[in-house]
């Protein structure tokens, strides 16, 4: 989505990637972009809730998967690491023991979340070396593992909203502009709550107030 515009009868959208830009009509509208994006789309027609949403920083992520064609045996389904311990790898997943069609492969399957608040700097560095300081935190965990047979690195930029201490205000300030707005909602992670769950019942949410809102 590239605009949101207000018009007589509802409202005008132009969405679409360059060259194939295309004009949509509705009745209305429901912003469910990440903030950023969502700041730019309100800036003309919900101000205070653009300059609400600009402010939500954003943490970026990359995932790093790890194959050993050899079965090794690892605690549990994973761990979490808490920031004081200052460790590169945030969370470790072993699929191998968590899923039986991994674990049917015969091979041992790990998946490292690495990427905190404020460290985006840390993944700008090649993919060798991100599964290189992974496999380093890993074998402090769980002992030295054997050289993998495959890696992957998949990365997330700008992923996570970040929730800071007045976030509930910055939702409120988008609420209560978004409200003064007849047939348009925003919802979406920088606002109702991280996590698949929380998403859709914010979608949900949005789109019965929007259609309460139509109803009047
Ligand atoms: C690596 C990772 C693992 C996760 N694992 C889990 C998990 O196991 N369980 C769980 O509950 N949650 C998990 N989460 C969190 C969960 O994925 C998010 O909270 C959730 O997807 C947020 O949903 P959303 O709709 O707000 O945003 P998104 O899912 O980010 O969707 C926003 C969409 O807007 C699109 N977009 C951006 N700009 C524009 C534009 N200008 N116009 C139109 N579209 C645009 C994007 O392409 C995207 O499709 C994970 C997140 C990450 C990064």
């Amino acid at each position: 989505m590239r605009l949101v515009e207000r018009v007589a009868d509802g409202w005008r959208l132009l969405v679409g990637p360059v060259g194939a830009v295309e004009e949509v009509t509705a009745d209305a509208v429901v912003v469910a972009t990440p903030a950023p994006a969502s700041a730019r789309l309100l800036a003309e027609v919900a101000p205070d809730a653009a300059f609400a949403l600009a402010g939500v920083d954003y943490a970026s992520v990359a995932l790093v998967t790890i194959v050993l064609d050899e079965r090794v045996e690892l605690p549990g389904s994973g761990f979490l690491v808490p920031p004081v311990d200052g460790r590169f790898v945030k969370a470790a997943t072993f699929s191998s023991n968590k899923w039986s069609w991994v674990a049917d492969s015969g091979r041992t399957v790990l998946r490292a979340s690495v990427g905190r608040a404020g460290e985006s700097t840390a993944l700008q560095v090649q993919d060798d070396d991100l599964v290189a300081r992974v496999l380093a935190d890993l074998a402090e965990a769980v002992g030295p593992l054997p050289t993998p047979a495959d890696t992957h690195v998949q990365r997330w930029g700008g992923a996570l909203p970040q929730y800071v201490v007045g976030h509930l205000d910055t939702v409120a300030m988008v609420r209560r502009s978004v409200a003064g707005v007849r047939g348009l909602e925003v919802c979406g992670a920088a606002c109702g709550g991280v996590g698949i769950a929380a998403v859709v019942a914010g979608a949900q949410e949005a789109v019965s107030r929007l259609l309460a809102d139509l109803g009047d």
